[in-house]
């Protein structure tokens, strides 16, 4: 075939693909023009998943009568006119190009009335050809209707899923919008059905609850931004440590209230998770990232769902400190709701001793004395994520430990807890010197094919955390020595326990990786329930858990602790 330039109504259809891949994108960028027309109300109706019909109605600024016809045509915007003005976007859109990548594959409908205009214009377009403009009555804003999408196009109408997926991605993309923009009323109609409301009061909460269910946006936690000076804020809202989903894609990203997809910050916050929820379950939320325009390209891919920052490392760290740090300050223990500030012990250079029972016994309705444990507990109040000093009263069941706190009663699941203590001293440990335990002879361990194949290319990743081990030729591998943890397992034991975790495993971030590993290994070689523990070992054990960062999880998620309130206690007991 000779070359030849294309047909502009090719051309058209072929470049509208970029920005119009299927229902949801024409109500992304519906919803984006009337924001940027800082509508207060947007009403979203679609029928049949959006491919007979999307309506997006708002009460925004409206287009001047004189203007109606040319913002169908492409490039044809009236929020950029500089190249410079890139540097500077705070609109949504710039590129000039979403109504008439519309009305390239469909049928549009344009009726607007300017503010002050005296009456409003309507205008029909198909293929792209705007025809029959006339004045007609309407209220101030925008209605576009968009009808019979692809109608032109069936190789795009194929590849749209069913009317069922359809209109979730429209609920989901109306939803995100919505929590961008709290001041603005959302309403969404899908086939009939009010699918989504926005009461658009400034509210976030109320929006969430919309989004994530009134339980789960309860309980959400808030993200405190750090270092009022950064030129990276991260603010919104995430789930606490006890709520989690099967995938990630409830982790809502938002950059200058404009929603983005990036994978790296979504593993920023799954990150800031790491060993505070089961391997394999993930957080959500809604993140919320500002920042000065110029530091973020959004002119990277004609859907503008795609960013790229200046600096992305900040960004990433940002985001993942600010979601750590929350959740640090208010994982509960199990069971409770999340008690008043209290006081802990400060663990410095020099470490106070044991204080005993000794502020139980003293409860100074008076307020005048001032006994040794409370001096001790005054300096600092706990940050909810860290346990009180506790006393060890005795063991249950061989599995739990029971303790006295300065509020009540803490039962401890002393596997979980080990599990903790030991993942976090291994994670101590200084990297590349992992503490290791030398077999008198190197012993060569046979694992089946599909463990073998699992093992091969992490033999880097075991070996940082203490195994020296080596192929030795088919399925068989010889070990030298074996983390210290795993020492009470035979070789061949301690390298199926790592490995099963490979077999498991999708493709984890290295540092994701090896602290899953050494989950792994943490689990093998902690005290089991069913264990008897002297009086001693239980203190110990104690001791090591309330001198842990994360206290109140075991490095796969579930709780180590249990508090009961002595509060909660004298309720049951009826003296309340
Ligand atoms: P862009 O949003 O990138 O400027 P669009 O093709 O989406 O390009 O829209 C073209 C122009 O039409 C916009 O710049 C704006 O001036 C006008 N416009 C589109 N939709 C609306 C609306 N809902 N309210 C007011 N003006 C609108
Ligand atoms: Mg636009």
């Amino acid at each position: 075939m000779a070359i030849r330039i294309l047909p502009p109504r090719i051309a058209s259809q072929i470049a509208a693909g970029e920005v119009v891949e299927r229902p949801a994108s024409v109500v992304k960028e519906l919803v984006e023009n009337a924001l940027d027309a800082h509508a207060r109300t947007v009403a979203v109706e679609t029928e049949d998943g959006g491919r007979r019909r999307i309506t997006v109605a708002d009460d925004g600024d409206g287009i001047p009568p004189e203007e109606i016809a040319l913002s169908l045509e492409r490039h044809a915007t009236s929020k950029l006119a500089a190249i410079e003005d890139l540097d500077s976007i705070r609109t949504l859109g710039f590129r000039g190009e979403a109504l008439a990548s519309i009305a390239a594959v469909a049928r549009v409908t344009l009726t607007s009335r300017a503010r002050g205009a005296e009456h409003g214009m309507r205008l029909s377009a198909e293929d792209g050809v705007g025809r029959d403009p006339a004045s007609v009555g309407a209220p101030q804003g925008t209605v576009v209707t968009v009808e019979d999408l692809f109608f032109s196009v069936p190789a795009r109408r194929k590849f749209l899923k069913s009317p069922r997926t359809e209109r979730r991605r429209i609920d989901s993309l109306v939803a995100r919008y919505a929590l961008a923009y709290p001041e603005v009323r959302f309403r969404l109609n899908q086939d009939g059905r009010e699918t989504f409301t926005a009461p658009g009061n400034g509210d976030r909460r109320e929006v969430l609850a919309a989004v994530f269910g009134l339980d789960a946006a309860e309980r959400m936690i808030e993200l405190q931004p750090i270092g009022a000076e950064d030129r990276v804020r991260v603010g919104g809202y995430v789930s606490p440590v006890d709520l989690s989903r099967s995938n990630r894609k409830d982790i809502l990203l938002f950059v200058n209230r404009r929603a983005i997809a990036d994978t790296a910050l979504t593993a920023a916050v799954v990150q800031a998770y790491h060993t505070l929820l089961m391997v394999g379950r993930f957080p959500f939320g809604a993140v919320f990232i500002e920042m000065p325009a110029e530091d973020v390209d959004v002119n990277v891919h004609p859907a503008k769902a795609e960013v790229r920052f200046r600096e992305p490392n900040a960004v990433f760290s940002a985001v993942q400190r600010t979601v750590r740090r929350a959740l640090l300050g208010s994982s509960p223990a199990a069971g409770i709701p999340s008690p008043a500030p209290w006081p802990v012990r400060v663990w410095g250079s020099d470490r106070t001793p044991s204080p005993g029972p000794d502020w139980m016994l003293d409860h100074r309705p008076d307020g005048q004395t001032e006994t040794a444990g409370e001096r001790i507990l005054q300096p600092s109040v706990l940050a909810p994520g860290e346990v009180p000093l506790l006393r060890p009263v005795g063991q249950v069941g061989a599995a739990y430990l029971i303790a006295e706190g300065p509020d009540g009663l803490y039962l401890i699941d002393q596997h979980a807890a080990h599990e903790r203590v030991l993942f976090e001293a291994m994670q101590r440990e200084a990297p590349g010197e992992p503490v290791t335990q030398r077999l008198l002879n190197p012993e060569v361990v046979e694992l089946s094919a599909a463990q073998a194949a699992a093992l091969s290319p992490q033999l880097d990743l075991v070996r940082r955390i203490g195994f020296d081990v080596e192929s030795f030729g088919g399925t068989a591998f010889r070990v030298r020595s074996v983390p210290q943890l795993l020492g009470g397992l035979s070789p061949a034991d301690a390298l199926r326990a790592v490995v099963e975790d490979f077999e498991e495993d999708e493709t984890p971030l290295a540092d994701e990786a090896e602290a899953r590993l050494i989950a792994r290994v943490c689990k093998r070689a902690a005290v089991k329930a069913g264990q008897v523990l002297g009086a001693e070992e239980q203190a110990e054990l104690i001791r090591a858990l309330e001198q842990c960062s994360s206290p109140r999880t075991c490095p796969h998620g579930r709780p180590t602790m249990i508090h009961l309130p002595m509060d909660l206690l004298a309720r049951r007991f009826g003296r309340k």
